[in-house]
């Protein structure tokens, strides 16, 4: 479906406008320096040309390549790989139905059940390229995580979303507080739900290793720090600029999540939320004998408005993340004062769960940007001809994008077998969202009070 094409002419007025996010990903900062790869300086020519390393334009590049193994794709990246939200999130690859406007993260099960099917895919897809670009064991481990439960309300989701998991077919595994307290060393939970399907990445270190293992092959180019600023229709080729060069494309994949509104798609459909995360410094060997508990695990909050907390312990030592905070910003450009008031809350959070590392401080602190819509659909597809969109992933951005860029590639290849297209076909467009000031006020009222009611599961 060929849609928004006059949307596009008001971008030529606005312009794309491009902002990082804020602070730098602890993901990013405990790996080894990378040298990225070259900005775009000249004006070439491709078959296909992907805007957006992230987890989607990535997925975009390596599906058109098992189609059409011998075309040449460009992929044009803004900034540095892994500096994006595809390297600062915190690195749950779900299987199974998240849906963060629940109570419990349990959709409807028709959507459900095709959910976990592409999420799946996605997950499988991500493996490959793990194992075809020898990435380290820390970058994807199929090891499982926790919904975890602080309150009576979260114990109570737990239930809820185990029985609505089991009526799916799906495996389980509510555990009691003296689970919880063995597996992390702290007293604070009082339950958790245990799904085994989940990968756990380390999201900067795996999508540079997804992104370099794909410059490395010979028909495909990436160029990092080369933000896409005009597009235009060349006869029937795209040229897509940016300060420095151009790259001249057949067709061409917007994976750019929320900033696709800044190229004048899917204008007042997309909400777009920053999100919050800490990482601490690396934990004594003392610090981590005290503590006690399992070496790595990963927990989800049971209240989706909840705390997100990850142990790791792999080449940046042993580490906790916290992350928690939505703030609703419009205009795409971050807030520092959100930053800082998310700042202290993490320290609330952490020293919470682990009173016992009150000496313990956070080393790195970022936000990053999450896009969404009201009806929690795609905006995936034909935007013009041969301009496809693959962005808007509403909160599982590291499966989703992933199998939007897949979709995306799909379609610019109008591959019919073997596709994932037909579980796309009859999906909406993103709702449109309310007028202003009604759908600022509405949303950060919304988040303010999800927040308030998770209580001590934030
Ligand atoms: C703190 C945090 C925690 C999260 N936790 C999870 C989690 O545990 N699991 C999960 O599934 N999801 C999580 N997410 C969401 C997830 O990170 C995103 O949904 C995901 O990265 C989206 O992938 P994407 O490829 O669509 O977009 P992005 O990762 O945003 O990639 C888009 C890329 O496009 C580039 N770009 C933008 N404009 C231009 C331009 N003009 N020219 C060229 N390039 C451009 C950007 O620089 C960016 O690299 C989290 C997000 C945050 C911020």
């Amino acid at each position: 479906m060929i849609a928004h094409i006059n949307e596009w002419f008001d971008w030529m007025k606005a312009g794309a406008s491009y902002h990082p996010d804020l602070g730098e990903s602890g993901w990013l900062a405990i790996l080894p320096q990378r040298k990225p790869q070259a900005e775009l300086s000249a004006d070439i020519e491709a078959d296909y040309c992907i805007i957006g390393a992230g987890f989607a334009g990535l997925a975009a590049a390596r599906r058109l390549l098992q189609i059409h193994k011998t075309a040449r794709v460009v992929i044009l990246e803004a900034a540095t790989v892994g500096s994006g939200p595809a390297g600062r999130n915190s690195g749950f690859m779900i299987d199974l139905p998240h849906v963060l406007s629940s109570s419990s993260y349990a959709g409807q099960a028709a959507s459900d059940q095709r959910d976990i099917k592409l999420n799946r895919h996605a997950i499988a897809f991500v493996r490959e390229v793990v194992d075809e670009f020898d990435m380290p064991e820390e970058a994807f481990r199929a090891e499982g995580k926790i919904n975890a439960a602080a309150s009576h309300s979260g114990v109570r989701a737990n239930q809820e979303y185990s029985e609505h998991l089991q009526k799916l077919g799906e495996l389980c595994e509510l555990l009691d507080a003296r689970a919880m307290q063995a597996i992390t060393g702290s007293s604070y939970y009082l339950g958790g739900l245990r799904t085994p399907g989940t990968a756990m990445i380390q999201p900067a270190l795996l999508v540079q290793g997804f992104a370099d293992g794909l410059a490395n092959l010979v028909n495909c180019e990436l160029f990092e720090q080369s933000a896409v600023v005009s597009i235009q229709k060349q006869s029937d080729r795209w040229k897509l600029s940016t300060a420095k060069g151009s790259v001249l494309a057949a067709k061409a994949i917007l994976a750019v999540n929320g900033f696709v509104e800044n190229f004048g798609f899917y204008r007042r459909r997309l909400m777009h939320v920053n999100l919050y995360a800490s990482m601490t410094r690396e934990l004594s060997e003392r610090e981590v004998s005290e503590l006690a508990g399992e070496d790595r695990w990963g927990f989800t909050p049971s209240d989706p408005f909840g705390t997100t907390v990850r142990k790791i312990n792999d080449s940046g030592g042993h580490r906790l993340i916290i992350r928690n905070r939505f703030s609703y910003d419009p205009g795409l450009v971050p807030r520092n004062e959100q930053l800082q008031r998310a700042a202290h809350d993490h320290d609330q959070a952490f020293h919470a769960r682990f009173p016992g590392l009150s000496a313990v401080t956070m080393q790195h602190r970022w936000s990053g940007r999450l896009c969404l819509s009201r009806n929690h659909a795609w905006a995936l597809g034909q935007v013009a001809e041969h301009l496809y969109s693959a962005c808007c992933q509403n909160g599982l951005g590291t499966t989703k994008g992933t199998v939007a860029g897949i979709i995306a590639a799909e379609m610019a290849c109008e591959q019919q077998v073997d596709s994932l297209m037909p579980e796309f076909e009859n999906d909406e467009l993103p709702q449109k969202l309310l007028p202003e000031p009604f759908m600022t006020v509405g949303a950060r009222t919304y988040l303010r009070l999800r927040e308030w009611l998770a209580g001590k599961d934030r």
